[in-house]
């Protein structure tokens, strides 16, 4: 479910034309529903309702200060990954005991600003990290709360990039160390041991994996929160989204198709996990990222040229993998819809096999391939749909181009949440050597 959909042909996000977005704020650019952010996270939210629980957006997916407000003013806590994402939440008006702090790379100015800033807990990714929060703890004479990452090793099925969970990944401790782990971090007297953590992936579309590794990790989180009095265990995000097709009611054939089906919803995920987890006692946490921004998010472009060769129909549009990085990383796919459907345009007779393709100078450079669409032409506006997880949050400066304008919408109103990046601030911390004037 979201909240962009074509109302007599024309795309809305809420109750805002996305094309009057378009004209008034230029392109390339996001726009966000705060409608759907809000649903996504209530969904999760209520799916946990029955037990002792925290949902922590992980901002890693969309950080926007207006989007992380929208969150914070539903009862969101934070999965932060650094110290940046730490002052963003801060900034945005999030509670910073909320928080809790994941990555394998903190660094020790990085961990006395989550200390002085009194964060629910750090989650450790090895022990040389366990050492260094008790020797800056001891030096801020503080006790810092910790829960230890477990790497449960087990597959969780997605894209080799974006998976976490198993011991060929960089993160967590292995499961069968772990209980020696928290035997010595005991031994560190400015530990405070909250807690156990585990994350196995991102864009998860089926619920056996998390159940997998939660019927692996409960009874060492059983036996270790008896030991050390834990209060939580945080069983990670990747919930997944349907990508493909994401427009519901744009698109006639969704409800006939079978991926419908196989959306992991949050009450299908709560049904398989709250009996396992219920009975530890503990507060659970979760952090997701791409399933609240994900479908809450839309990158807007315009068609700048249409290059016909022999054997392709080539769009070329104003946004470009600077812009949104996914399908260049991830070969992930993006639904793609013109902001304003003319009768006929879902008939094949009046689509044809293009690729949009931005204009940087990388063959990568492409949204889709061999697509079946709807005849466009120069100085129309495409929407790319599921872009709000992962997406301007990767964006780069490459080939010089300017970081895109983000746009929040709440029912009839819409707010620039960023303006769109001034070429000067691209180089305004550069300079040229005296040597060379
Ligand atoms: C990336 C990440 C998440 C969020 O993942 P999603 O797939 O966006 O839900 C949660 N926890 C940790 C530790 C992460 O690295």
């Amino acid at each position: 479910m979201h909240d962009f959909g074509f109302k007599r042909g024309r795309l809305y996000c809420e109750n805002v034309s996305v094309a009057s977005l378009a004209r008034k704020h230029g392109s390339p650019l996001y726009v966000y529903s705060h409608a759907t952010l809000t649903r996504n996270f209530e969904q999760l939210d209520d799916a946990l309702s029955p037990i002792k629980h925290l949902v922590c957006y992980s901002p890693k997916a969309n950080s926007n200060l207006g989007v992380l407000r929208t969150l914070a003013n539903a009862g969101s806590g934070f999965d932060i990954v650094s110290g940046g994402e730490l002052q963003r939440v801060i900034a945005a008006g999030g509670d910073p005991k909320k928080c809790i702090f994941a990555g394998v790379g903190k660094t020790e100015e990085e961990i006395e600003l989550a200390l002085k800033k009194g964060i629910y807990s750090f989650n450790v990714e090895s022990e040389p990290e366990l050492v260094r929060i008790n020797k800056v703890a001891r030096r801020l004479k503080k006790k810092a709360p910790i829960a230890v990452r477990v790497n449960p090793n087990v597959d969780a099925k997605t894209h080799a990039k974006i998976t976490t969970g198993t011991y060929d990944n960089k993160f967590g401790i292995a499961f069968e160390e772990i209980e020696g782990v928290y035997e010595r971090a005991a031994k560190l007297k400015h530990l405070h041991l909250r807690g156990i953590q585990m994350h196995i992936g991102s864009q998860l579309t089926e619920v056996a994996p998390f159940e997998k590794a939660v019927r692996k990790v409960a009874p060492l989180a059983k036996r270790l929160a008896e030991k050390h009095g834990f209060e939580f265990f945080s069983i990670g995000g990747g919930v997944g989204i349907v990508y493909e097709p994401a427009l519901e009611s744009g698109d006639a054939n969704w409800w006939r198709s079978p991926k419908r089906k196989k959306l992991l919803t949050p009450a299908k995920y709560a049904a398989k996990l709250l009996p396992l987890l219920q009975p530890l006692g503990l507060r659970i946490l979760i952090e997701p990222g791409r399933f609240i921004a994900g479908n809450a998010g839309i990158l807007i472009t315009r068609v700048e040229y249409v290059k016909r060769t022999g054997v392709k129909n080539f769009v070329i549009v104003d946004a470009a993998m600077n812009d949104l990085a996914r399908p260049a990383l991830y070969d992930s796919y993006h639904e793609i819809v013109p902001l304003t459907q003319k009768a006929g345009d879902h008939l094949k007779r009046n689509q044809i096999s293009s690729d949009v393709v931005g204009p940087i100078c990388e063959s990568g450079d492409y949204f889709c391939k061999k697509r079946m669409l709807p005849k466009v032409g120069e100085g129309d506006y495409l929407a790319l749909l599921s872009a709000g997880a992962y997406g301007f949050v990767m964006a780069s400066n490459y080939n010089t181009r300017a970081l895109a304008a983000e746009v929040l919408v709440k029912g009839n109103r819409a707010e620039v949440v960023r303006k769109r990046q001034s070429l000067k601030q691209l180089w305004a911390g550069e300079s040229v050597p005296k040597w060379l004037q």
